[in-house]
């Protein structure tokens, strides 16, 4: 939460400080170096938002996390689906997966994003490595590593969940992680 906050809050800082100063130096000038910033801001609006997200996923580094920031930022995609052991967990709009995640996985990855503001803090990991798809485990696959299991998951293999319009997950407990997540 508080880091896509810091993400939303420096995208719309940059991008509006870079559009005012473009603006003003355009209209103070004028003549050529106007058509030459009004052609930079055609090229930029023609550009694949797609291609932007990969570039800036390639800037951030190859992460889930950095992939869903990447996505957000460029509007290059208005639905995720988040996979575990070969399955789709989660799936939602970037924004509801990112702020308000839904299968402890998820909660996982995003808590494992390193907070700007707290360089050289230890940071949050997955315990545990994913399982062998040769021998998946019972019930749900995620359940060794998960923080939030309870004997059903080691039984019970969750089937996806309608959520809400455009939302679903694979979780016994998905609105227990949801409140988990809005702490
Ligand atoms: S079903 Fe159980 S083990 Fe699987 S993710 Fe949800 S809480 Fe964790």
């Amino acid at each position: 939460m508080r880091t896509s906050l810091t993400v939303a809050l420096v995208t719309v800082l940059v991008g509006g400080t870079a559009g005012l100063l473009l603006g003003l130096l355009a209209g103070y000038f004028g003549g050529w170096p106007d058509g030459i910033i009004s052609r930079i801001g055609d090229i930029q609006l023609a550009f694949p938002s797609l291609l932007l997200a990969i570039l800036l996923a390639g800037v951030l580094g190859p992460s889930m996390v950095n992939v869903i920031i990447a996505l957000a930022v460029t509007r290059a995609a208005d639905r995720v689906a988040i996979m575990y052991a070969g399955r789709i967990v989660e799936t939602g709009t970037v924004a509801e997966v990112y702020e308000r995640p839904a299968h402890p996985y998820t909660l996982g990855l995003m808590r494992a994003v390193p907070d700007p503001r707290d360089i050289g803090a230890p940071l949050e990991a997955i315990e545990g490595h994913p399982p062998d798809l040769t021998e998946p485990p019972a019930g749900c696959s995620f359940h060794p590593r998960c923080p939030f299991a309870r004997d059903v998951c080691r039984t019970d293999d969750p089937a996806p969940r309608v959520l809400g319009p455009r939302r679903a997950t694979a979780c016994h407990f998905a609105e227990e992680v949801t409140a988990h997540a809005d702490r």
